[in-house]
Protein backbone atom coordinates (compact mmCIF):
# COMPACT_ATOMS: atom_id res chain seq x y z
CA UNK A 1 0.00 0.00 0.00
CA UNK A 2 2.35 2.62 -0.94
CA UNK A 3 -0.27 5.46 -0.34
CA UNK A 4 -1.07 4.48 2.71
CA UNK A 5 3.06 4.29 3.40
CA UNK A 6 3.57 7.75 1.77
CA UNK A 7 0.98 9.54 3.63
CA UNK A 8 1.97 7.71 7.31
CA UNK A 9 5.73 9.29 6.81
CA UNK A 10 4.07 13.11 6.24
CA UNK A 11 1.86 12.83 9.07
CA UNK A 12 4.51 11.18 11.59
CA UNK A 13 6.69 14.00 10.44
CA UNK A 14 4.19 16.45 12.54
CA UNK A 15 5.20 14.34 15.68
CA UNK A 16 8.21 16.75 16.73
CA UNK A 17 6.72 20.18 16.59
CA UNK A 18 3.45 19.52 18.53
CA UNK A 19 2.46 22.40 20.63
CA UNK A 20 1.42 22.13 24.48
CA UNK A 21 -2.94 22.28 24.27
CA UNK A 22 -2.94 21.39 20.49
CA UNK A 23 -1.44 18.18 20.17
CA UNK A 24 -4.15 14.99 19.55
CA UNK A 25 -3.11 11.60 19.41
CA UNK A 26 -5.02 9.63 16.85
CA UNK A 27 -4.94 5.37 16.95
CA UNK A 28 -5.39 3.36 13.24
CA UNK A 29 -5.95 0.05 14.86
CA UNK A 30 -4.83 -2.67 12.72
CA UNK A 31 -3.92 -0.99 9.24
CA UNK A 32 -2.47 -3.87 7.94
CA UNK A 33 -4.99 -6.69 8.33
CA UNK A 34 -8.37 -4.28 8.62
CA UNK A 35 -8.05 -1.42 6.16
CA UNK A 36 -10.60 -2.31 2.76
CA UNK A 37 -12.14 -0.46 0.23
CA UNK A 38 -10.97 2.75 1.08
CA UNK A 39 -10.99 2.80 4.85
CA UNK A 40 -7.94 4.31 5.43
CA UNK A 41 -9.46 7.79 4.31
CA UNK A 42 -10.97 8.06 7.24
CA UNK A 43 -7.40 8.34 8.75
CA UNK A 44 -6.45 10.87 6.10
CA UNK A 45 -9.46 13.11 6.87
CA UNK A 46 -9.12 13.25 10.44
CA UNK A 47 -5.02 14.11 10.72
CA UNK A 48 -6.06 16.75 7.77
CA UNK A 49 -9.28 18.30 9.82
CA UNK A 50 -7.57 18.41 13.15
CA UNK A 51 -4.48 20.09 11.15
CA UNK A 52 -7.01 22.24 9.21
CA UNK A 53 -8.62 23.77 12.34
CA UNK A 54 -4.95 24.21 13.92
CA UNK A 55 -4.34 21.28 15.95
CA UNK A 56 -1.39 19.04 15.82
CA UNK A 57 -2.47 15.61 15.54
CA UNK A 58 -0.18 12.42 15.97
CA UNK A 59 -1.02 9.39 14.18
CA UNK A 60 -0.01 5.75 15.86
CA UNK A 61 -0.44 2.76 13.30
CA UNK A 62 -1.27 0.03 16.29
CA UNK A 63 -0.60 -3.79 14.46
CA UNK A 64 -0.69 -7.02 16.02
CA UNK A 65 2.60 -6.93 18.36
CA UNK A 66 3.02 -3.37 18.44
CA UNK A 67 3.40 -1.44 21.55
CA UNK A 68 0.43 0.54 23.13
CA UNK A 69 0.62 4.27 22.84
CA UNK A 70 0.50 6.12 25.73
CA UNK A 71 -2.17 8.54 25.49
CA UNK A 72 -4.85 8.29 23.21
CA UNK A 73 -8.08 10.88 22.13
CA UNK A 74 -9.41 8.93 18.64
CA UNK A 75 -9.40 5.50 17.41
CA UNK A 76 -10.32 4.35 13.84
CA UNK A 77 -10.48 0.77 12.84
CA UNK A 78 -11.72 -0.47 9.42
CA UNK A 79 -13.17 -3.20 7.59
CA UNK A 80 -11.64 -6.90 6.94
CA UNK A 81 -12.16 -9.98 5.23
CA UNK A 82 -13.09 -12.69 7.37
CA UNK A 83 -9.81 -14.09 7.42
CA UNK A 84 -8.00 -10.47 8.30
CA UNK A 85 -10.63 -11.05 11.28
CA UNK A 86 -9.42 -14.11 12.29
CA UNK A 87 -5.98 -12.79 11.89
CA UNK A 88 -6.60 -10.13 14.67
CA UNK A 89 -8.54 -11.58 17.15
CA UNK A 90 -6.25 -13.20 19.56
CA UNK A 91 -4.37 -9.48 19.83
CA UNK A 92 -7.54 -8.05 19.63
CA UNK A 93 -8.23 -9.60 22.75
CA UNK A 94 -4.82 -9.06 24.41
CA UNK A 95 -5.84 -5.02 24.24
CA UNK A 96 -9.56 -5.52 25.22
CA UNK A 97 -9.46 -4.28 28.83
CA UNK A 98 -7.31 -1.02 27.50
CA UNK A 99 -9.92 -0.94 24.83
CA UNK A 100 -13.53 -1.66 27.13
CA UNK A 101 -11.32 0.86 30.10
CA UNK A 102 -11.15 3.82 27.27
CA UNK A 103 -14.55 3.53 25.49
CA UNK A 104 -15.76 3.83 29.55
CA UNK A 105 -14.01 7.30 29.67
CA UNK A 106 -15.58 8.78 26.63
CA UNK A 107 -12.80 8.27 24.46
CA UNK A 108 -14.51 8.56 20.38
CA UNK A 109 -13.89 5.57 18.39
CA UNK A 110 -15.64 4.73 14.65
CA UNK A 111 -14.83 0.99 14.10
CA UNK A 112 -16.15 0.13 10.40
CA UNK A 113 -17.45 -3.24 9.22
CA UNK A 114 -15.05 -5.94 10.38
CA UNK A 115 -14.16 -3.83 13.58
CA UNK A 116 -17.65 -3.42 14.31
CA UNK A 117 -18.37 -6.69 14.33
CA UNK A 118 -15.47 -7.43 16.21
CA UNK A 119 -16.61 -5.02 18.84
CA UNK A 120 -19.71 -6.33 19.50
CA UNK A 121 -20.66 -9.87 21.16
CA UNK A 122 -19.47 -12.05 18.15
CA UNK A 123 -19.68 -12.60 14.65
CA UNK A 124 -20.44 -15.81 13.33
CA UNK A 125 -18.80 -16.95 9.75
CA UNK A 126 -20.99 -17.82 6.77
CA UNK A 127 -18.88 -21.53 7.50
CA UNK A 128 -20.33 -21.50 11.52
CA UNK A 129 -16.90 -20.20 12.55
CA UNK A 130 -17.65 -18.24 15.95
CA UNK A 131 -15.05 -15.38 16.21
CA UNK A 132 -15.61 -14.17 19.81
CA UNK A 133 -16.00 -9.84 20.11
CA UNK A 134 -15.10 -7.98 22.87
CA UNK A 135 -17.78 -6.43 23.62
CA UNK A 136 -17.87 -2.95 24.00
CA UNK A 137 -21.05 -2.52 21.53
CA UNK A 138 -24.01 -4.21 22.23
CA UNK A 139 -24.33 -6.56 18.92
CA UNK A 140 -23.99 -9.75 17.05
CA UNK A 141 -23.38 -10.58 13.73
CA UNK A 142 -24.58 -14.14 11.95
CA UNK A 143 -23.13 -14.21 8.30
CA UNK A 144 -25.06 -15.45 5.61
CA UNK A 145 -24.61 -16.54 1.95
CA UNK A 146 -26.20 -13.30 0.49
CA UNK A 147 -23.86 -10.24 0.80
CA UNK A 148 -25.42 -6.87 1.17
CA UNK A 149 -23.45 -4.48 -1.07
CA UNK A 150 -24.20 -0.80 -2.51
CA UNK A 151 -24.41 2.49 -1.62
CA UNK A 152 -26.64 3.21 1.52
CA UNK A 153 -27.93 6.73 3.29
CA UNK A 154 -28.84 6.35 6.85
CA UNK A 155 -30.60 9.22 8.53
CA UNK A 156 -28.97 9.87 11.58
CA UNK A 157 -30.42 12.43 14.25
CA UNK A 158 -27.28 13.67 15.35
CA UNK A 159 -24.91 13.96 11.68
CA UNK A 160 -27.60 14.24 10.07
CA UNK A 161 -27.71 11.96 6.34
CA UNK A 162 -24.91 9.81 6.88
CA UNK A 163 -23.75 8.73 2.90
CA UNK A 164 -21.40 5.33 1.99
CA UNK A 165 -21.18 2.04 0.68
CA UNK A 166 -21.76 -1.19 2.37
CA UNK A 167 -20.25 -4.90 1.68
CA UNK A 168 -20.47 -7.47 3.88
CA UNK A 169 -22.30 -11.02 4.37
CA UNK A 170 -22.49 -10.22 8.16
CA UNK A 171 -26.21 -9.37 9.37
CA UNK A 172 -25.80 -7.53 12.74
CA UNK A 173 -28.24 -7.17 15.34
CA UNK A 174 -27.81 -4.66 18.45
CA UNK A 175 -28.71 -5.95 21.81
CA UNK A 176 -28.99 -3.99 25.22
CA UNK A 177 -28.55 -0.24 25.84
CA UNK A 178 -26.42 -0.23 22.08
CA UNK A 179 -28.51 2.72 20.16
CA UNK A 180 -28.30 2.46 16.12
CA UNK A 181 -26.32 4.72 14.59
CA UNK A 182 -29.00 5.72 11.66
CA UNK A 183 -31.94 4.48 10.24
CA UNK A 184 -32.19 2.81 6.23
CA UNK A 185 -35.17 3.27 3.91
CA UNK A 186 -35.05 0.11 1.91
CA UNK A 187 -35.42 -3.62 3.33
CA UNK A 188 -32.23 -5.24 1.92
CA UNK A 189 -29.86 -2.69 3.74
CA UNK A 190 -28.48 -1.80 6.86
CA UNK A 191 -27.12 -3.66 9.77
CA UNK A 192 -29.34 -7.10 8.63
CA UNK A 193 -31.79 -6.28 5.90
CA UNK A 194 -34.79 -6.36 8.48
CA UNK A 195 -35.30 -4.11 11.00
CA UNK A 196 -33.96 -0.95 9.57
CA UNK A 197 -31.02 -0.08 11.82
CA UNK A 198 -27.99 0.75 10.70
CA UNK A 199 -24.84 0.76 12.42
CA UNK A 200 -24.52 1.15 16.35
CA UNK A 201 -23.39 3.65 19.31
CA UNK A 202 -22.85 3.05 22.76
CA UNK A 203 -21.65 6.15 24.24
CA UNK A 204 -18.94 8.22 22.44
CA UNK A 205 -18.26 4.51 20.01
CA UNK A 206 -19.64 4.09 16.74
CA UNK A 207 -19.93 1.34 14.51
CA UNK A 208 -20.82 0.74 10.65
CA UNK A 209 -21.12 -0.42 8.28
CA UNK A 210 -20.29 2.27 6.12
CA UNK A 211 -16.95 2.16 3.99
CA UNK A 212 -16.86 4.91 1.09
CA UNK A 213 -14.49 5.76 2.62
CA UNK A 214 -17.14 7.71 5.09
CA UNK A 215 -15.75 10.60 6.91
CA UNK A 216 -14.86 12.15 3.66
CA UNK A 217 -18.14 11.97 2.36
CA UNK A 218 -19.37 13.47 5.75
CA UNK A 219 -17.67 15.99 7.01
CA UNK A 220 -20.41 16.33 10.00
CA UNK A 221 -19.47 12.76 11.44
CA UNK A 222 -16.07 13.16 10.99
CA UNK A 223 -16.33 16.75 13.12
CA UNK A 224 -17.91 14.89 15.96
CA UNK A 225 -15.39 12.77 16.75
CA UNK A 226 -13.12 15.53 16.29
CA UNK A 227 -14.85 17.45 18.92
CA UNK A 228 -15.24 15.25 21.48
CA UNK A 229 -11.61 14.02 21.07
CA UNK A 230 -10.87 17.83 21.83
CA UNK A 231 -12.82 18.74 24.66
CA UNK A 232 -11.82 15.53 26.29
CA UNK A 233 -8.47 16.38 25.87
CA UNK A 234 -7.91 20.12 26.26
CA UNK A 235 -11.99 20.83 28.01
CA UNK A 236 -12.86 22.75 24.94
CA UNK A 237 -12.99 21.92 20.81
CA UNK A 238 -11.26 25.79 19.99
CA UNK A 239 -10.18 25.43 15.82
CA UNK A 240 -7.32 28.09 15.19
CA UNK A 241 -7.45 28.87 11.36
CA UNK A 242 -5.57 30.86 9.45
CA UNK A 243 -7.25 32.39 5.90
CA UNK A 244 -5.56 29.60 4.41
CA UNK A 245 -7.11 26.89 6.36
CA UNK A 246 -10.36 27.98 6.10
CA UNK A 247 -10.07 28.30 2.38
CA UNK A 248 -8.64 24.66 1.74
CA UNK A 249 -11.65 23.32 4.45
CA UNK A 250 -14.78 24.99 2.68
CA UNK A 251 -12.98 23.10 -0.55
CA UNK A 252 -12.71 20.17 1.01
CA UNK A 253 -16.34 20.50 1.83
CA UNK A 254 -17.46 21.28 -0.79
CA UNK A 255 -15.63 18.30 -2.63
CA UNK A 256 -17.30 16.05 -0.01
CA UNK A 257 -20.81 17.68 -0.58
CA UNK A 258 -20.08 16.78 -4.32
CA UNK A 259 -19.78 12.98 -3.25
CA UNK A 260 -22.38 12.79 -1.43
CA UNK A 261 -24.68 14.12 -4.29
CA UNK A 262 -22.60 11.52 -6.57
CA UNK A 263 -23.27 8.34 -3.94
CA UNK A 264 -26.53 8.76 -3.26
CA UNK A 265 -27.95 8.80 -6.71
CA UNK A 266 -26.27 6.19 -7.38
CA UNK A 267 -28.08 2.58 -7.49
CA UNK A 268 -26.69 -0.19 -5.84
N1 LIG B 1 -16.07 -10.19 6.77
C1 LIG B 1 -17.16 -9.39 7.19
C2 LIG B 1 -18.45 -9.62 6.40
O1 LIG B 1 -18.43 -9.91 5.23
C3 LIG B 1 -16.77 -7.93 7.13
C4 LIG B 1 -16.57 -7.42 5.75
C5 LIG B 1 -16.11 -6.01 5.69
O2 LIG B 1 -15.41 -5.52 6.59
N2 LIG B 1 -16.42 -5.34 4.60
O3 LIG B 1 -19.52 -9.52 6.99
Amino acid sequence: MPAMNEATRNLADTEADTRPGRRIDVVSLYPKDMNIYGDWGNVLTVMRRLSLYGYDPVLHEYNQGDPWPEHVDLILGGGGQDNGQKKITDDLFARADTLRALAADGVPMLMICGLYQLFGEYFETVDGTRLDGIGILGAYTVGREHRMIGNLVEHSEEFGDIIGYENHSGQTFLTGDTKPLGRVDADGTGNNGTDHTEGARFGNVIGTYMHGSVLPKNPRLADGLIRIAAERRFGAFSPQQDEQQSTELRRIDDFAQHARVVAASRPR
